[in-house]
């Protein structure tokens, strides 16, 4: 805000100087301008100046100001004036003739006074404003008749006259489910139990919904402390209460599916437990859920089409439950179901079975159908559980069962489960020491060229030879060294003492043996930015040639990262290794990625060669799926080796199908580094 200009305005700055000519031209002025000496003393004014101090002008000369500038200017300053009253002046500096400074003052006082007016007159209308937004009302506890401001009324969407002057025109408002806590602290202000009534509730609106308000209320007390009087305002803050519940419903559910979370699960599941420690016949059942395969869908076709696969699924799932269950989303693909009160255990696999059902048909995600299904695992309260973490981590431990019996199955805790978690722990905190305790024993398992007959290399497969419980299987052990991070540690190992078993076998049998060395790699080292540097290093510390060296990658592990999996793919394929993709067919078997990834081999999985030449009616599926890929793997210039052959008949056929390479107990098993070197040097042929 600025001040009004003055009639005669400075910014006309008169040349400076002191002389009679120079008072004429200052006494036209009509604020007060004066020259100061270094000391702030007054050497020359104006009559104007003079009028403001009500003195004569040279009665203010030598008279000391003491305002110094500090260079802002304008300053405001309040002065006593000739009738003795205080005025406020702005100083304004016009500028400085040494040893003099020129100043003018000019009276502001009105001015600031009807600014403080208007100040005080803004934080007035506030008030009032604040106060007409809020609704007032008036009891009068003896009479017991109440009044409402048209404000009161207006918030509750009724007009000036068409309420009572009732306090039931209030209270009868009031949500049941407010009630009780209204009247109590109403009854205990009243009582003088509380400074203030303060309170938080629901009122009817007209339209029948209802508005959250904070009502605020003062008693008027008697000398004995006895109420007459109530009267307090109404603000309405459905608003705030609104956005207060949006932010707790964040808290709780999960944003993408809108299902409760895994805080919300958690505490319904403790109240499911309290209500089991109470009632002898209650019974209740928790399902795990993971979506099988959802990490590659995700993958493959995007986080877009993986949330939205997610959403679809938890409305599925909503579908296949009574009323009184309940499904949380515990995170990615996880979701919990909690069943309330269920006579038996058959009723959760029964709930089990139908949500395998309703996720059998396909869903549409942006005009393509994907097909899924979920393993569950179930826990059920007969265990006698006392905390909700355990039971959510025994149904995730029977989730896990299923998982491995194969997709779209589902599994029930057991103590047996309970022992086979214990032992996993057990086995893990020994893995981590059977290096070190040359437990670890490196087997080698023929690989046959099928147009020789003979030998054309060897799969490295880790043995583990625990002290008390004797061979551990690698399904076992190799999972639990994945899930832990062990892998890497072990891959190197492995891949170690295969180079070193390599490179004996060519110091002995000579180096014309045409030989190819085949380490499995799993997804984890495979993440390892470093690992052509680890392999680069081994080989050349064991003098092994890279052109001798294949490594066994998943699918899954090349299409969890396929970015980075590209690189270090391309890195290895620089050291001149070949690489095979293990287990063909059993992933996502995607044939686009063969032909971006710089692939050499395939091995088809176990599963499609076991059931090949046993039974006529049975093999023709995996049979043609064998040729299928044994063709593909022609057609992309790769090798194809197929793994698990166990008899004649099953060789035969692989050779019908012009398959390049076969493993399998038909030619021999796994066997030490002594029983490989034997088997390659007395060159049989198959
Ligand atoms: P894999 O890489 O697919 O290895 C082939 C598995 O099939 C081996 O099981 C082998 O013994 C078995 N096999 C070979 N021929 C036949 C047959 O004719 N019939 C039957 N029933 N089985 C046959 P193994 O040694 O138990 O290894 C299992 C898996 O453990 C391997 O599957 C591999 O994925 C993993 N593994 C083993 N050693 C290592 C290792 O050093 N590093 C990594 N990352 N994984 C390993
Ligand atoms: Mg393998
Ligand atoms: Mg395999």
């Amino acid at each position: 805000m600025n001040p009004p200009v003055s009639d005669a305005p400075f910014e006309l700055v008169p040349p400076v100087s002191t002389g009679d000519a120079w008072r004429r031209w200052i006494d036209r002025d009509f604020d007060g301008v004066c020259a100061l000496d270094s000391e702030g003393r007054i050497v020359e004014a104006n009559l104007a100046l003079a009028r403001l101090f009500g003195v004569k002008r040279e009665d203010l000369v030598g008279r000391l100001l003491g305002v110094p500038l500090f260079g802002v200017d304008p300053i405001e300053l309040v002065v006593r004036v000739h009738s003795g009253e205080l005025a406020t002046v702005e100083l304004h500096l016009l500028g400085r003739d040494a040893p003099h400074t020129w100043i003018k003052l000019r009276d502001i006082t009105g001015w600031v006074r009807t600014r403080d007016e208007l100040q005080r007159s803004r934080e007035h209308y506030e008030l009032v404003s604040r106060a007409a937004n809020d609704g007032l009302w008036h009891w009068d506890l003896e009479s017991d008749r109440a009044t409402f401001s048209p404000r009161w009324k207006e918030i509750l969407g009724h007009g000036e006259r068409d309420l009572d002057e009732s306090v039931g025109e209030w209270l009868d408002r009031v949500h049941p489910e407010d009630k009780e806590r209204v009247h109590s602290a109403l009854r205990a202000h009243i009582e003088g139990l509380t400074s203030h009534f303060e309170n938080e509730h629901r009122l009817k609106h007209e339209s029948g919904s209802y508005r959250w308000v904070l009502c605020r209320g003062l008693a008027v007390r008697d000398e004995n402390g006895k109420s007459s009087h109530f009267a307090g305002s109404l603000t309405d803050v459905t608003h705030r209460k609104v956005a207060e519940e949006q932010l707790a419903h964040r808290a709780f559910y999960d944003p993408l599916t809108n299902l409760p979370n895994r805080a919300l699960f958690l505490d319904r599941l403790r109240h499911a437990l309290r209500r089991a420690a109470r009632r002898k016949d209650y019974l209740f059942a928790v399902l795990f859920l993971d979506i099988d395969r959802f990490k590659v869908i995700n993958d493959s076709l995007g986080h877009m089409a993986g949330d939205r696969l997610l959403v679809m699924i938890a409305r599925r799932l909503e579908l296949s439950l009574r009323p009184g269950d309940s499904v949380a989303r515990l995170g990615g693909d996880e979701f919990t179901v909690l069943l309330d009160d269920i006579k038996d255990v058959a009723d959760a696999t029964k709930v089990a079975e139908r949500i395998h059902a309703e996720l059998v048909a396909p869903f549409n995600i942006g005009g393509q159908e994907l097909f899924t299904s979920a393993s569950i695992g179930i826990a059920c309260s007969n265990t006698g559980y006392s905390r909700p973490e355990d039971v959510l981590r025994d149904a995730d431990t029977a989730m896990y069962r299923a998982k491995a019996r194969g997709r779209a199955r589902h599994a029930l805790f057991d103590t047996a489960m309970h022992a086979h978690a214990v032992r996993q722990l057990q086995i893990e905190a020994d893995l981590r020491r059977a290096v070190e305790r040359n437990e670890m024993r490196v087997f080698y398992q023929p690989i046959v060229s099928l147009e020789t007959g003979r030998i054309s290399g060897f799969e490295a497969l880790a043995r583990w030879t625990h002290p008390e419980r004797g061979a551990v299987p690698p399904n076992e052990f190799i999972v639990i060294a994945e899930e832990t991070g062990l892998i890497v540690q072990l891959g190197r190992w492995v891949l170690r003492e295969a180079c070193l078993q390599f490179a004996d076998w060519r110091r002995r049998l000579g180096v014309s043996e045409p030989c190819l060395m085949s380490v499995n790699v799993s997804s984890k080292q495979l993440s390892q930015p470093d690992l052509a540097t680890q392999i680069a290093q081994v080989l050349e510390e064991t003098e092994v040639p890279g052109s001798a060296l294949q490594l066994e990658i998943t699918e899954s592990a090349i299409l969890e990262h396929p970015e980075s999996a590209k690189a270090v793919l391309e890195r290895l394929k620089e050291l001149g290794l070949r690489l095979s993709i293990d287990d063909f067919g059993t992933g996502y078997s995607s044939l686009s990625y063969l032909q971006r990834f710089p692939i050499d081999a395939l091995k088809i999985d176990r599963s499609f060669i076991q059931h090949l030449g046993v039974d006529k009616a049975i093999d023709g599926e995996d049979a043609r799926i064998a040729s299928t890929i044994v063709m593909i793997g022609r057609n992309l210039g790769l090798d194809v080796v197929a793994e698990g052959v166990e008899t004649q008949a099953q060789l035969e056929l692989l050779r019908t199908f012009r398959c390049d390479y076969a493993q399998g107990f038909h030619f021999s098993r796994a066997v030490d580094g002594d029983a490989a070197r034997d088997l390659l040097s007395v060159a049989r042929r198959w």
